[in-house]
């Protein structure tokens, strides 16, 4: 299974998630170009010392925190799952930290999650759970949407009855004045219940 980091160099499995989602994506160039404009609006000089090498980190680091794109979690745990018979236990799995930004802001959203499903036939492995919460947690995301997604894709992929939830979730960047004023208030809360 290709690594986020192998998706980002892949160009190819770049061009198909493209073309699913009909928008261009710009050259590496051109992103770096972008962090240097940004870094200007805010006062700053992108050509101080200090400053050089920021564009290609920041990039590279959104290659990393944007990564869920890369990743078709339906293809993943529609593939991957074990055929089992008479398994009557609910599969739990607790506190799996993440970070995830929101779509209003592109603010940080850290927190932990848990998921749990009843099998009927198929039960996937824990690693290939944890993958497709990276999937859909390493986009811009709305929280709510974001474990009804999780949700979603367990049941439909492994025919099971499943849900997800949120714990400890927040935004430290994100004071709620500024989450009201914008319309964010679905994103951010504190404490979300849990399963
Ligand atoms: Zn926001």
């Amino acid at each position: 299974m290709k690594t986020m980091s192998d998706g980002i160099k892949n160009r190819e499995s770049i061009g198909t998630i493209m073309a699913d989602t009909k928008v261009s994506r710009p050259s590496q160039e051109e992103a770096e170009e972008a962090v240097r404009v940004l870094l200007r609006w805010i006062g700053e000089d992108p050509g101080r010392a200090g400053l050089g090498r920021t564009p290609t980190r920041v990039v590279s680091a959104y290659g990393d925190w944007f990564g869920g794109y890369e990743i078709d979690p339906y293809a993943l745990l529609g593939s991957s799952f074990q055929e089992v018979r008479d398994y009557k236990r609910i599969v739990t799995l607790r506190d799996i930290d993440f970070s995830s930004h929101c779509e209003h802001h592109m603010a940080p959203i850290i927190g932990r999650i848990h998921l749990a499903y009843l099998p009927d036939k198929r039960l996937a492995g824990i690693s290939k759970l944890v993958r497709v919460v990276e999937a859909f947690t390493k986009r811009l995301q709305v929280q709510e949407r974001l474990t009804a997604e999780i949700a979603q894709c367990i049941n439909d992929t492994l025919r099971a009855q499943g849900g997800c939830s949120r714990r400890r979730s927040t935004t430290p960047m994100h004071d709620d004045a500024r989450r009201q004023q914008d319309g964010c208030q679905d994103g951010h809360e504190r404490n979300a219940g849990g399963l």
